[in-house]
């Protein structure tokens, strides 16, 4: 049933850098693009994150009964080392580095990435269109530039023509750089002569002989540049106008701004209406990031083969952690964190579980629930606040423990409600997974394990290192291994 027309949902457009009352272009019907993974090695925790964060934003939509046309691309071409116009492709680089065809290294990662998204239960977007699909969509928006005298063409490449843009328009408008400073900070590197000036940036690349990822155009072999795949395929899908673009902070400058530059020099629009900019997964501080190799894969936090983890963490546990925290907030990535994480996950899904048993009753009860409910949609509709709703079920939870207990009570109509809500806002909206009922086969091994675990240190009590190491030796041999850590021992699972 659709309910959006009883909800006023706020948005924080980085455009103008203020929360802003959302309305669709075409009413009951969002059209929201989401920058997806460049496909040329395993997304990491961070990147979770930031798709995680748009998967709440897709099923809240859904959940209000909008027709929402989700789009979110696969980066398979034109990605170029330092996200600028020089370095090497980084498809190309792995395949180059792996012996295999850069479509081997985009066919590895993108299931990959589809194996992640499914044990980390996302819902599928409604597209998801790939960059070398769309090789004649970027040349025809190409030649549309060039028309309109916007880029320019030197030695088999083709450049926007910032300077010349900014003269009618406002290059930074959604960075809030200014193009003084861009020319004041921008260097001119070595091999870069073709550009007019440092700043501009490349719609189409010449290919070297050896670039095996080309395509024929009207200026010869080559590839597009990285920003004009996410013009060709949003404004494809979503038309030269759309509601909703999003993807991490760090892609807001140059990546969306150039978006921004190439759609109005093509067809004089400003393509979106919120940009919605998702902020960073930390670790030690610092943004996890592939190539400093300050991350976390989403295996290793299942498996807790990794040195910052004491232990695994089930992938409900991995995204309750990220639902915490607000989305356009840093968050920091912690083995202390997680455990906290698990724990309040736990009590919430104990709560769920006892509210299946609850009987409603006409004794006289302080909890309103119709107010509670409320209180959850106002949290997701100012800027999709997931801590706040976190919040608003924990109230739900003290008070479903306190009618087990006998100290309150629910009526019926109360307890329908809170059935209802607890379902579509734990299940539906934040896309948590039900762990296994009590003495399911995941309990009954971890109890299996954990008795070895303590026979093994009575063996090691009493020196008998043979049968310890055995018992640690066999486990491996069926997958299971052991890690001894200072407060205790605890176990991963291949
Ligand atoms: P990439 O495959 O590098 O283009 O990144 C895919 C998405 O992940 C983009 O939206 C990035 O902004 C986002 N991203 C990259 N690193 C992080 C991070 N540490 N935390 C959150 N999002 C990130
Ligand atoms: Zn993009």
């Amino acid at each position: 049933m659709a309910i959006y027309s009883e909800h006023s949902i706020s948005i924080y457009n980085s455009l103008s850098s203020k929360k802003e009352l959302f309305k669709p272009i075409n009413e009951g019907a969002i059209g929201m693009y989401v920058c997806g993974p460049t496909v040329y090695s395993n997304v990491h925790l961070g990147n979770l994150r930031t798709f995680m964060s748009f998967d709440m934003i897709f099923r809240y939509f859904k959940h209000l009964g909008y027709k929402i046309r989700y789009v979110r691309n696969i980066t398979d071409a034109g990605h170029l080392e330092n996200d600028a116009d020089e370095g090497e492709d980084r498809i190309a680089k792995k395949a180059r580095l792996e012996q295999i065809e850069p479509m081997e290294v985009v066919q590895k990662y993108t299931v990959d990435f589809h194996n992640i998204l499914n044990t980390f239960n996302f819902l599928p977007p409604s597209i998801e269109p790939t960059a070398t699909g769309h090789i004649i969509d970027q040349i025809e928006i190409i030649k549309g530039i060039l028309e309109k005298g916007l880029a320019y063409e030197v030695n088999g490449s083709v450049y926007f023509d910032v300077l010349k843009y900014n003269e009618s328009n406002d290059y930074g408008v959604l960075s809030g750089r200014n193009i003084e400073d861009l020319i004041h900070n921008t260097r001119t590197l070595e091999g870069q002569t073709d550009k007019k000036n440092p700043q501009d940036f490349a719609l189409w690349k010449k290919a070297e002989p050896n670039h095996i990822m080309r395509w024929p155009s009207p200026w010869g072999l080559g590839f597009p540049g990285w920003h004009l795949e996410c013009t060709a395929m949003s404004t494809k899908y979503l038309g030269e106008k759309f509601d909703i673009h999003g993807g991490g902070m760090d892609l807001k400058f140059p990546h969306h701004e150039c978006e921004i530059a190439q759609a109005k020099a093509w067809h004089n629009c400003s393509p979106v209406n919120y940009w919605m900019h998702a902020n960073m997964l930390t670790l030690n501080g610092q943004k996890m990031a592939k190539s400093t190799g300050n991350n976390i894969l989403p295996d290793e936090i299942l498996s807790g083969n990794t040195k910052q983890l004491s232990k695994g963490f089930s992938p409900s546990v991995a995204r309750f952690f990220m639902m915490q925290a607000h989305y356009r907030s840093i968050l920091d990535f912690s083995n202390d964190a997680l455990v906290a994480s698990e724990k309040g996950f736990l009590k919430l899904m104990d709560a769920l579980k006892t509210l299946k048993n609850l009987e409603a009753s006409t004794a006289p009860s302080d909890f309103n629930v119709s107010k509670w409910k409320q209180g959850c949609y106002a949290a997701m509709n100012d800027d999709f606040n997931t801590p706040i709703l976190i919040a608003e079920l924990f109230n739900a939870v003290k008070y479903i423990n306190q009618i087990k207990d006998g100290t309150n009570s629910i009526d019926s109509e109360s307890l329908i409600t809170i059935r209802e809500t607890m379902q579509a806002f734990v299940f539906d909206i934040l896309g948590l997974q039900e762990v296994s009922a009590v003495g399911s086969h995941d309990e009954k091994l971890s109890e299996t394990i954990a008795l070895l675990i303590s026979l093994r240190n009575q063996a090691r009590t009493q020196k008998n290192f043979a049968l310890s190491d055995q018992i640690r030796d066999q486990l491996v041999e069926i997958g299971i291994h052991l890690k001894d850590g200072k407060d205790g021992t605890t176990f991963s699972l291949d």
